[in-house]
């Protein structure tokens, strides 16, 4: 994983919002704020913005209140869940998911902290240190209450400097710019109308796309692969621009929320639903759960019921319109905007929306103002199976929540199989069991808490 490459992200000051494209609708020229690669930058909707603000509260006070903000998310790598979050054009700290507490954590960058700082109106504390030169990642000692919080912002000869509190002295992480921030009010009202044109731009470019897809093979039935997640509900809306009447089908893999199954069924008869022939969990018996390295629930809950649906229904092929994009992920980063199905010899499909940001996405379902799968309001970014292994901690977190019961069930499943196979329960609890091999991090992680993984057991053995 690359997690020291970064990316730019843009930001009008004149308007305090987002620039999406090349400049925003006001002309003037933007900000550029430095995020972690690839910077599939996203809104933060309801739930989370909530959670957020509460999280940002709880440590900095009422006044520090966000909630009322435009929230921007930026995934990068880590344990778990992590997100950058953005505000007012400042990239404000990172918000982890933490496994062993099942609690978020939230760590302010330098500008961060001063902004926060200033939202709450604190003094600065000058402080004389006997420090010269290059002042970041030094360390000195002093008076034990200078900082209320664990990390904070002292001004010394004149320069500002973002500290950490330690054991027993302070260590300055960095030396904060005095740049000012864009404390206007916002609104997605606002973003969304100084972006229009670039979400125009995009809307046309993705149906020119199709369009000549669609011509290269003009005796192709069209069809789009419907998640019910918000990448396809936009390949969705484009493809019912450009075609009257197109097929839509959804795989309906059994681990679905229900909130997933009712937005699809919303959508009538138009939806051919799939479902699988295979049983779950007779396979999971013989198998194991399904691991990232190791996703055989993937053939038998997707690929089968796909493989099927297209060979009956479009026995001379078909043309498939898909919501993958390039920025989702590190194995999606490669794609064709045209791919024919490897498991599906006759499929070929076609992804409008390659390029886009998850912040395009969301900017466009919200422009047009699609109906989207009440998950996302929820405080989930991304929907799909509540068992996948693919799925984070702090995701499961939310199952748990909106869900209680299926995930109780899943819970019981793993447990069982942990049992038998002589790993803990803090095995599954900490989500490793969604490796067969643990990557370097998790297994250092398991060694340090004394837990069982496939490799100590076999060492023991
Ligand atoms: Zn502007």
């Amino acid at each position: 994983m690359v997690i020291n490459k970064s990316s730019i992200f843009k930001w009008c000051n004149e308007c305090n919002v987002p620039v999406l494209g090349k400049k925003c609708g006001c002309g003037s020229s933007e900000i550029l704020i430095k995020i972690s690669y690839p910077g599939d930058v996203r809104i933060v909707f309801e739930a989370e913005s909530k959670n957020i603000d509460d999280i940002i509260s709880k440590y900095y006070g009422s006044e520090a209140r966000v909630k009322s903000k435009i929230i921007l998310a930026n995934k990068r790598g880590g344990y778990d869940k992590t997100n950058e979050l953005i505000i007012d054009g400042i990239m404000v700290g990172v918000l982890s998911f933490d496994i062993v507490s099942r609690q978020h954590k939230f760590v302010p960058t330098a500008r961060g902290e001063f902004y926060f700082t200033k939202r709450m109106k604190e003094r600065v504390k000058e402080i004389p240190l006997p420090l010269s030169g290059f002042l970041k990642g030094k360390v000195f000692k002093w008076d034990k209450n200078i900082l209320k919080r664990d990390y904070g912002i002292v001004k010394s000869a004149g320069k500002l400097l973002f500290i950490r509190k330690r054991e027993s002295d302070y260590k300055i992480i960095d030396v904060v710019l005095n740049k000012e921030y864009c404390s206007k009010e916002n609104s997605i009202k606002k973003m969304l109308d100084m972006n229009m044109n670039h979400l125009k731009k995009i809307e046309s470019e993705a149906k020119i796309m199709l369009r000549s897809h669609i011509q290269k093979y003009p005796e192709m039935p069209v069809n789009v692969a419907f998640s019910g997640g918000k990448d396809s509900l936009v390949v969705l809306d484009i493809a019912e621009s450009v075609l009257k009447n197109v097929d839509v089908y959804f795989v309906d893999t059994g681990f679905e929320l229900a909130q997933t199954t009712e937005f699809v069924k919303s959508f009538g008869s138009k939806v051919d639903i799939l479902k699988t022939s295979s049983d779950f969990l007779a396979d999971f018996s013989k198998l194991g759960p399904p691991t990232k390295d190791n996703r055989w629930c993937s053939k038998r809950l997707k690929l089968d019921p796909i493989f099927n649906h297209i060979k009956k229904k479009y026995p001379e092929g078909c043309l498939t319109v898909g919501g993958k994009r390039a920025l989702e992920s590190f194995s999606r980063a490669k794609s064709m905007p045209e791919e024919k199905n490897p498991f599906v010899p006759c499929q070929i499909s076609v992804y409008p929306i390659l390029k886009w940001k998850a912040i395009d996405v969301f900017s466009y379902i919200l422009m047009k103002k699609l109906k989207y799968n009440p998950l996302y309001d929820l405080g989930f970014d991304r929907v799909g199976c509540y068992m996948c292994p693919a799925q984070l901690e702090g995701d499961s977190l939310l199952v748990s929540k909106v869900s209680p019961e299926l995930f109780k069930e899943w819970r019981n499943l793993l447990y069982k199989w942990a049992e038998k196979n002589n790993f803990s329960k803090k095995y599954i609890n900490l989500g490793l069991w969604r490796w067969k091999e643990l990557p370097k991090k998790m297994k250092e992680l398991a060694t340090d808490m004394n837990i069982n993984t496939v490799s100590s057991l076999k060492k023991k053995k």
